[in-house]
């Protein structure tokens, strides 16, 4: 029977590939997904409906569409539109959206998948989707981001609602976008809907909910160093990206008492020697969310080293806390950060780690923690946004960050229950995977063949 199991699983991961070659991200994350549970599936029979676990890869629905919009020049511009509605098993889709020129069906459907993991690891009552366009904001004056965005909101907003579709930010759409988008949503539809997160305060938004991805990464890696006997307090940290996350995910090692030394953006990293200060951190709010300059700029204001086209992992640290997008973090970075002292890997990011510098981590016992349980903060804080609209009351930051914290918790707890040991530390990337995959497996088998 075990046997039978595994052959069927393996057959699983074949059709998968062989169904759509062209999506090799998506079709890696399946197949590193099934090795990983599945050792658990053949263990236990009530995991084995293989029509269950088929259908955990198949999309309920994806939307491809077109927007054409009119630039400040009045010269027509062509953008494509995507969201891929994965699963509503535990609550409405709910999932970000990402403005970027690499945005294709491949990288959102191997977004969505996770998502569906991650949003089933919080407990709460989130369904699954990724959605965007291949659309740069950076390109664009801000005139023009806005009919880019009311753009993409005509073609989309018969698809969202507060038991539809909620969807969110993600790599180039924060909370100026979402106000746009969910602006123009409610001219269309006119109404008040609940149909976005991540919106500003003053239209309904959550006051944890910019910072809430970022607070969630720092309050996993705290559980993490807890449960494994360590002291975090003094340790140095190398951050990627310079964006929400990334920026936010520096505010709160500051106050925890961490030193980071790295922040970075597509065109190269800055190194503070003596650490980012909270001077350093402010400038850099004002010149991302503000100005959108590029990080050279912190570089030049405090003297600070600037490497063009380089990665934080070449730097010695003890923590590195990978945010700005995926496979940022290859083989050779893995090798690096070990023979440089690392002990911790926290993804911020989706992914930013390959399979393979995965795979090193385990094998040379770096504690590592996968993006699907600790960037978790951010759609968990979603769903408190999503409950608090639907009340018409607002919850206060201390609320907010007590129940992020306990969420953070419980995740970490289900890795630690699923994921059993691999070297000296907990295997949180098959605790996270088996986790996900219990919670859907069960409401699907619940609500039967659809
Ligand atoms: P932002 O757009 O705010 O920031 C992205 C950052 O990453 C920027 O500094 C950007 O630099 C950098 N970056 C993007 N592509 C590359 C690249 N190829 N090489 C180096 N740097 C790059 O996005 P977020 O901070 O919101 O998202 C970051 C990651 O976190 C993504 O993987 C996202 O999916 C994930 N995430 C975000 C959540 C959220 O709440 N926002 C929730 C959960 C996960 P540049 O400006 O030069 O492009």
């Amino acid at each position: 029977m075990e046997n039978s199991i595994n052959r069927e699983l393996n057959k699983i991961k074949r059709s998968i590939i062989s169904h759509q070659p062209e999506q090799e991200i998506f079709s890696g994350v399946v197949d590193s997904f099934l090795n990983q549970i599945q050792p658990f599936v053949t263990k236990n029979k009530e995991y084995q409906n293989l029509g269950i676990i088929k259908r955990l890869f198949e999309p309920n629905r994806i939307i491809q569409f077109r927007i054409s919009w009119l630039n400040e020049k009045g010269k027509e511009e062509l953008n494509r539109g995507y969201r891929v509605q994965f699963t509503n098993a535990l609550g409405p889709y709910k999932g970000g959206l990402r403005f970027h020129p690499s945005v294709n069906l491949d990288i959102l459907k191997f977004l969505a998948f996770e998502q569906s993991l991650k949003n089933s690891l919080t407990g709460l009552q989130l369904g699954a989707a990724k959605g965007g366009a291949d659309f740069n904001p950076a390109d664009y004056n801000e005139q023009d981001v806005m009919r880019f965005c009311q753009a993409f909101a005509a073609s989309f907003y018969t698809f969202t609602g507060k038991n539809e579709d909620v969807p969110a930010g993600d790599i180039g759409v924060g909370e100026r976008e979402i106000g746009y988008i969910f602006g123009y949503t409610n001219k269309l539809k006119d109404s008040f809907g609940g149909d976005y997160t991540g919106k500003n305060y003053f239209s309904g938004g959550s006051k944890l909910r910019p910072q809430s991805t970022a607070y969630g990464c720092l309050y996993f890696l705290a559980e993490m160093f807890n449960y494994n006997n360590l002291k975090l307090n003094g340790k140095t940290v190398n951050i990627s990206g310079s964006g929400n996350v990334a920026l936010y995910a520096c505010e709160k090692a500051l106050d925890m008492g961490l030193k980071v030394q790295t922040l970075s953006d597509s065109s190269g990293v800055v190194y503070a020697k003596n650490g980012i200060s909270s001077e350093m951190l402010d400038f850099t709010m004002k010149l991302k969310f503000e100005k959108r300059g590029r990080i050279s700029e912190l570089a030049e204001k405090y003297n600070l080293e600037f490497s063009e086209d380089k990665k934080p992992w070449n730097y010695p640290c003890d923590i590195a806390l990978p945010c700005a997008t995926q496979n940022e973090l290859e083989k050779h970075d893995a090798e690096n950060l070990k023979e440089n002292g690392c002990i911790a890997v926290v993804e911020g990011a989706n992914m930013p780690c390959t399979h393979d510098a995965v795979k090193v981590f385990h094998k040379i016992n770096i504690l590592y923690a996968p993006g699907k349980a600790s960037n978790a903060g951010g759609v968990s804080v979603s769903a408190f946004e999503m409950a608090q609209n639907s009340t018409g009351y607002r919850w206060t930051i201390e609320k907010l960050e007590k129940r992020l914290k306990e969420t953070m918790h419980t995740i970490h707890d289900q890795c630690v229950k699923y994921g059993g040991k691999v070297g000296k530390h907990p295997n949180y990337l098959k605790g996270a995977d088996i986790g996900g995959f219990v919670r859907l497996y069960n409401a699907m088998r619940n609500q039967g063949v659809q």
